[in-house]
């Protein structure tokens, strides 16, 4: 009986060790949370966000995000939930995603990039956090199952005033594990690839970002704090981009210079 105890705790912990690691190719990984709940969670997220961020209201500005953020959906694994894409005025180069498949983009992130295939790449790197439900996988590690489903229920809405204010930020509540944020790198290469962006975009971008950072630290200081850009992670998305076939991509910038001076 006692071996059988012992088998049992082991099994749960290779279950549990291996909900925690990422595989960068399963999109699936272990999540308390139903799609149904993190739905929901998504939503009061939102309006948390949208309450305390300014959302950009030119009606260029959102038919631009939203289509580029169409766009990149078809690239992506996995679209459980209905994604929606919103600029908000930040001058900080940000950009982040709340459970559910919301993403924000900083006006600042637009201002720091040079055509669209940069902007893509973070756009799509947020995403693949929403495809992979990180989210909710680890805020249901850092808080525990009980908090959570007080969140989905709406229970705790100073817990998700504090979040939300995390995201563009406001204190660092909830960051990714690195293996959900090489993930997110990994799961972007290829959506930008399948979608027709140039994922070297994202290489670039990198570089520019992490120079402009050494210049003023000030500036990208959240973005860096939630996603040190290591020269191995650089590295890593290099890496991938040579594994893929060749293919001709084309950058059509006129609407994002059209857009860009609005920021
Ligand atoms: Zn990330």
């Amino acid at each position: 009986m006692g071996t059988r105890i012992v088998i049992v705790i082991m099994l749960l912990m290779a279950g549990l060790s291996a909900g925690c690691a990422v595989n960068q190719e399963n999109i699936h990984g272990f999540n308390l949370i139903s799609l149904e709940e993190e739905k929901q969670l998504g939503d009061r997220f939102a309006r948390e966000v949208e309450k305390q961020q300014r959302v950009v209201a030119d009606p260029l500005v959102q038919a631009y995000i939203d289509r580029l953020g169409n766009r990149l959906l078809t690239g992506v694994r996995a679209r459980e939930f209905d994604y929606t894409f919103k600029v908000v005025k930040d001058n900080s180069v940000n950009a982040f995603a709340v459970p559910g498949g919301h993403v924000y983009v900083h006006s600042g992130l637009i201002k720091a990039a040079q055509n669209e295939t940069e902007l893509a790449a973070v756009v799509a790197h947020e995403l693949n956090h929403g495809v992979a439900r990180h989210g909710t996988q680890q805020l249901t590690q850092q808080y525990g199952l009980a908090l959570v489903t007080q969140l989905v229920m709406g229970q705790n809405q100073n817990l998700l005033a504090q979040l939300a204010a995390s995201l563009f930020g406001q204190g660092a509540t909830m960051t990714y594990s690195r293996g959900m944020e090489n993930q997110a790198d990994y799961l972007a290469v290829e959506t930008m690839y399948r979608a027709g962006y140039d994922p070297r975009g994202m290489v670039s971008f990198f570089r520019k970002l992490d120079a402009m950072g050494q210049r003023s630290p000030g500036s990208l200081e959240q973005f860096f704090s939630s996603h040190p850009l290591t020269e191995e992670r650089i590295q890593r998305v290099q890496a991938e981009i040579a594994k893929l076939p060749a293919k001709q991509f084309k950058d059509e910038s006129t609407e994002f210079n059209r857009i860009k001076p609005k920021m």
